[in-house]
């Protein structure tokens, strides 16, 4: 037990306790945010949240990415909110600006249709640098070279959960490459033909393809067709080296040529999800289900009573997100043969 220090501040007296900082060894690991100047008072509560439930223990450090320049309000701010080393980094415009072989026309067509369609961010612009950002280019760029994992955390996000262990070296120690909280289905119109791209980029790079693959999560017909599951990537806890590598590298180039993320809009979270499935052993991607999390409209919300007590999780169990109908998750249990928590068909629907 830490004992208290007297500090005499504005005329008042104040018994203060230090906070508990684990003293190990840490993994090459970081928070990765992307975000827009406006978007830092959305953003502290995110942060506020991690702080709190994990990293005040553990003090990783925060990258900060925007493809215009932070503001020093941005940095003062976010800065005294965190307890590791904090960074800010721009996005040089080669990772966010149209490649040389998109046809810009077809792309204003597309937004102006997809508007006319009323398909969510179907009419933006920046939306579609974003997930082409976030595919294929944050681990990428500088302030990323030194780090092994990630951790990526929006705005507007809770955890709902005391973490008390370290997230990365739990990655480690149990050999795993990717992890989520959410996975739910994706709306079809944004990702026409991504589908029809992967299955030519199979063809075509068998030997990128694990033995061990998880095709069943991403298609109920064995790779016939998609089935629009994918992890929610706005939660991510992953490894670096999974995107450097040659085989994540070949299908991002592959997907990139074919236009999809300016002549549709394709997300990050499908891309994602369908390299981790297809280019990984299935082992490797893990539900962090201890967690809870919170991205605008979903809860995860442990259901299993022992894990969110002793967690001390702030969340609605009849607000969980995970066991739904919509959701993808069940499928991730059941093709993986992990048992689900007792009692998960009550929260069903
Ligand atoms: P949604 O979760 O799909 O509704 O998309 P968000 O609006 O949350 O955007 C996803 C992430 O990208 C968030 O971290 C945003 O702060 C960030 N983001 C979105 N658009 C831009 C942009 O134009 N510039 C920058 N720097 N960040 C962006
Ligand atoms: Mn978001």
């Amino acid at each position: 037990k830490n004992s208290s220090h007297t500090v005499k501040e504005n005329g008042f007296v104040y018994r203060k306790v230090a906070k508990e900082v684990y003293a190990g060894t840490k993994e090459k690991a970081t928070f990765v945010t992307l975000a827009r100047n406006e978007d830092l008072y959305s953003l502290i509560g995110s942060i506020a949240s991690i702080e709190d439930r994990f990293n005040r223990k553990f003090q990783y450090d925060w990258v900060f990415l925007n493809d215009k320049e932070f503001t020093e309000e941005f940095k003062r701010v976010t800065t005294a909110m965190i307890s590791g080393t904090t960074k800010y980094g721009k996005v040089p415009p080669e990772h966010w600006s149209y490649p040389e072989w998109i046809d810009q026309n077809k792309a204003a067509q597309v937004r102006d249709q997809m508007r006319a369609d009323r398909i969510i961010y179907g009419d933006s612009e920046s939306y579609r640098h974003m997930c082409r950002f976030e595919s294929g280019f944050f681990y990428r760029n500088e302030m990323l070279k030194d780090y092994d994992w990630y951790w990526r955390v929006e705005p507007d996000t809770r955890i709902h959960c005391d973490v008390d262990y370290d997230v990365f070296k739990f990655m480690k120690d149990n050999g795993k490459k990717y992890g989520f909280t959410i996975s739910i289905k994706e709306y079809p119109a944004t990702i026409e033909t991504l589908w029809k791209t992967t299955r030519e980029f199979m063809e075509k790079y068998p030997e990128h393809i694990h033995p061990n693959n998880m095709l069943d999560f991403v298609s109920d017909d064995e790779g016939a067709s998609y089935n629009l599951c994918h992890f929610w990537s706005n939660f991510e806890v992953g490894w670096l080296d999974l995107w450097r590598g040659p085989a994540y590298s070949a299908y991002f180039d592959y997907l990139d040529h074919a236009g999809g993320f300016f002549y549709e809009r394709w997300g990050d979270a499908p891309v994602h999800s369908i390299a981790a499935a297809l280019l990984l052993d299935r082992s490797e991607i893990h539900h962090f289900g201890d967690v809870g999390y919170f991205h605008v409209p979903f809860h995860a919300c442990p259901i299993d009573d022992l894990t969110r007590l002793n967690n001390r999780c702030s969340c609605n169990p009849n607000e969980d997100f995970t066991w739904k109908g919509y959701s993808c998750t069940t499928k991730f249990y059941t093709v993986n043969n992990i048992p689900k928590p007792a009692g998960w068909l009550k929260y069903a629907d």
